[in-house]
């Protein structure tokens, strides 16, 4: 097969490698009937993985907690994604793998023990959670009515589909002309937004959230970041009345890197446009992928064979 076929995406499914377009589940798979899935979102940026190692070890804690066990070991979870990616033979790429709780062998059952569990994985073209243009003008994001989850109902730092909170925040944001939206929880903490953490920055300390949240690799590279750079950074309870005095808003994803906000609710922060400090660690976060640390470099299909 001519690598043509797997432009739009390479994917695995079902022990098999087959175009993106073709990865299909049957519909009785629990990861669709109950959303009953961990996953994992790593990047590959100009032709290497960054912080491979890191996302790994969050998915296999993720699948732990979750007791899935995918046929799949670490190593061979690993040769699939650098598979996937050197299929679709794209330098830039959104790399998602997923463990599903399957379908029961027993038709009908509702015991998570007779389902069979696998992996799926797929690479497809780069994926930003806000796009780069409202990147540039700093994102508007709005403040959620609806609370997020509770922790105590779904662990925040297992990443999973339970997405009901944040998409009704989203659509909410989006009628109110809005980019994206964060959630707080029902105590009034700031959380989390579909598919990346936040940070508030104040009087050149930047603080994210203590709860509520995944531990996100972005959020993580953040947090070292300041610490090499000198800025003063805490997790710490957010309140969202300190919304109201933030000098900047921020937003952090693998699937879009350091994300400055411009507006915050109703306020608009400095002159409306990305703050210095996100500017910053914006521009570091990106020059840290040249650093050899952080980085794995895809392996060519030869190098598979
Ligand atoms: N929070 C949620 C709900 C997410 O889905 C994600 C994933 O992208 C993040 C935070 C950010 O995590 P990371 O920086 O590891 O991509």
């Amino acid at each position: 097969m001519s690598s043509s076929v797997y432009s739009d995406g390479a994917a695995y499914v079902r022990g098999q490698f087959v175009p993106i377009a073709e990865a299909t589940l049957p519909v009785t798979d629990w990861g669709f009937t109950r959303s009953d899935v961990v996953y994992d979102v790593v990047h590959v940026f100009d032709g290497c993985f960054f912080r491979l190692q890191d996302h790994l070890d969050r998915f296999e804690l993720a699948m732990a907690k979750r007791r899935l066990r995918p046929p799949e070991d670490r190593t061979t979870i690993e040769a699939i994604l650098h598979r996937c990616v050197a299929l679709s033979g794209l330098s830039d790429s959104y790399v998602a793998m997923v463990a599903s709780r399957g379908k029961p062998k027993v038709t009908g059952s509702r015991r998570p023990v007779d389902c069979e569990n696998h992996l799926i994985a797929y690479a497809v073209p780069w994926v930003d959670v806000v796009p780069k243009d409202v990147q540039e003008r700093g994102a508007h994001i709005w403040i959620a009515s609806n609370p997020r989850v509770p922790d105590a109902s779904v662990d925040p730092t297992v990443k999973n589909y339970q997405w009901n909170d944040l998409t009704s925040g989203l659509l909410e944001a989006h009628d109110a002309g809005f980019d994206t939206t964060v959630l707080c929880d029902a105590e009034g903490f700031l959380t989390e937004g579909p598919g990346f953490n936040v940070f508030v920055v104040k009087d050149g300390r930047v603080v994210t959230p203590d709860r509520g949240s995944l531990h996100g690799i972005t959020r993580q590279t953040v947090l070292d970041l300041c610490a090499e750079l000198g800025i003063e950074a805490l997790v710490a309870p957010i309140h969202r009345s300190m919304l109201d005095e933030a000098d900047e808003v921020f937003l952090t994803s693998t699937a879009g890197g350091v994300i400055p906000g411009a507006r915050i609710g109703h306020r608009i922060l400095g002159n409306d446009r990305p703050g210095p400090i996100s500017l910053r660690l914006k521009q570091a976060y990106w020059s840290k992928h040249e650093e050899s640390g952080h980085r794995t470099p895809v392996r060519p299909l030869e190098a598979e064979a």
